[in-house]
């Protein structure tokens, strides 16, 4: 089960989507004026968030772009969902900041496919957490490894 935020401003598309979600296990709560919804979200801590881009107020894009500055906020992973699919528009919507793009009048199948991709990618912390990471692999050394003689300090005897 997961916590999904949802930013709609039209109250059948909320219900959609929350029967959608609730019906895979999930946990919906729906915001239907955006000048909310980063206050929503920081209270919900949702695990996705997924927000329409024609909304009144504060827009889809302008609400992504404000996800990834927040602190607290900025790994979620977003889906936009949208109902023009203009030239361009995937790639401003991934520009922002969003990790996926479904368009309306949306399909079932490719709307729960997405979400459940997106969640099992999860937060996206490798902003904080990269200095955290151990070095694993030395691609150098590696190379070495496939290398044709033997490496500097190896004395001969080939393996046969
Ligand atoms: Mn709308």
């Amino acid at each position: 089960m997961a916590k999904i935020l949802i930013v709609e401003d039209n109250a059948l598309n909320i219900k959609l989507f929350c029967d959608l979600l609730a019906a895979h296990g999930h946990q919906p709560e729906a915001v239907t004026d955006s000048r909310n919804a980063l206050d929503a979200a920081r209270e919900f801590d949702p695990d996705l968030v997924i927000t329409d881009i024609q909304l009144p107020h504060v827009s889809g894009l302008d609400l992504i772009r404000m996800i990834r500055k927040d602190d607290q906020l900025a790994g979620v992973p977003i889906m936009a969902v949208t109902a023009y699919s203009a030239r361009g528009d995937e790639e401003r919507i991934r520009a922002a900041g969003a990790q996926a793009y479904v368009s309306k009048p949306i399909s079932v199948v490719r709307f729960a496919e997405t979400v459940d991709q997106l969640l099992k990618n999860g937060h996206d912390r490798t902003a904080q957490a990269e200095s955290d990471e151990p070095e694993i692999d030395n691609p150098e050394s590696q190379a070495n490894d496939s290398g044709d003689g033997p490496g500097p300090g190896e004395t001969g005897g080939e393996e046969t």
